[in-house]
């Protein structure tokens, strides 16, 4: 099937109480990995660019890759841009063919986030396009954004609310605690402030910083709201560690396909797992298109 965008498959995981995936690609080796694992599961998966990435292999074809990957595919895949500060740039990923798209305005006032969001929306909505915006401040580091642990501030419910009500998005990433990059202490999640801005916004939320969260967190973020979980951090170790203890294991042996095919094996081993753990396998089938 064609790309699609996540509105439904994220009120689709709402329902029914589990999570989609949100996978960070870094190639079309990765890619492959995401897609033939959700088809293997029949789940629906999101497949997700950092603006960076987008940059490395061009727009053109990133987005020929996944066309071409998910034409012999039955599940539903989104093709998202994550984290893009840049409203002109989100506009070349829509004329590109991205089916879904974030705009990270959280740095600037809460007036021009949602001032860039609201273009953001009236560029993808006549495409079909779905919208991710944030608001508050999540720490760490993600692609070029770089947000210290003392910058960092939870997104406001009453914000939230006004901002929701205000632009029509389908997927809000508040700060609620959770962090880019690799934990260096127990996170402290703000599960009030999930339970309140699911309550007051009614939009499925998306829960960044999933790396290196227990599995008991994963399902109370879930359970209270959460439907759209990024993994990224952990599939930039997998990609590499998996490649490098290849070569490390096989040092006389010059076959790059063997590196490569162990490094797939083992993305979509992580990416199978996190799919089970959400609960999103088996619900591809669910999706009425
Ligand atoms: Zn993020």
């Amino acid at each position: 099937m064609p790309l699609v965008n996540m509105k439904k498959m994220l009120i689709d995981a709402v329902d029914g109480g589990y999570a989609v995936g949100a996978f960070n690609i870094l190639d079309y080796n990765s890619m492959r990995a995401v897609i033939d694992c959700a088809k293997e599961l029949n789940a629906p998966v999101i497949v997700q660019t950092s603006v960076k990435t987008v940059k490395l292999w061009g727009q053109k074809a990133m987005a020929s890759w996944a066309r071409e990957l998910c034409d012999s595919c039955a599940v539903p895949v989104a093709l998202h841009l994550d984290h893009c500060t840049d409203v002109d740039y989100v506009a070349q990923c829509i004329d590109h063919g991205w089916s879904s798209v974030m705009i990270d305005a959280s740095a600037q006032s809460f007036e021009t986030n949602l001032e860039w969001t609201t273009r953001v929306v009236g560029m993808a909505k006549p495409h079909n396009i779905s919208v991710e915006a944030e608001l508050g401040a999540i720490v760490g580091v993600e692609d070029d954004i770089f947000v210290q642990e003392r910058d960092a501030h939870l997104a406001d419910p009453d914000l939230s609310e006004q901002f929701c009500q205000a632009v029509d998005i389908d997927c809000f990433a508040p700060a609620i605690g959770t962090a880019h990059g690799i934990y260096k202490g127990e996170p402290v999640i703000a599960y009030d402030l999930i339970e309140s801005i699911t309550k007051r916004t009614r939009i499925p939320l998306a829960l960044h910083g999933g790396t290196g969260l227990s599995d008991e967190v994963f399902k109370k973020c879930i359970a209270l709201g959460c439907a759209k979980i990024n993994i990224s951090t952990q599939l930039k170790h997998v990609f590499i560690d998996s490649f490098v203890e290849y070569v490390r294991d096989h040092s006389t042996e010059y076959n790059p396909l063997k590196p490569l095919a162990s490094q797939y094996d083992a993305l979509k081993q992580n990416i199978a797992e996190k799919i089970i753990l959400f609960g999103s396998a088996g619900k591809a089938g669910q999706e009425k298109m």
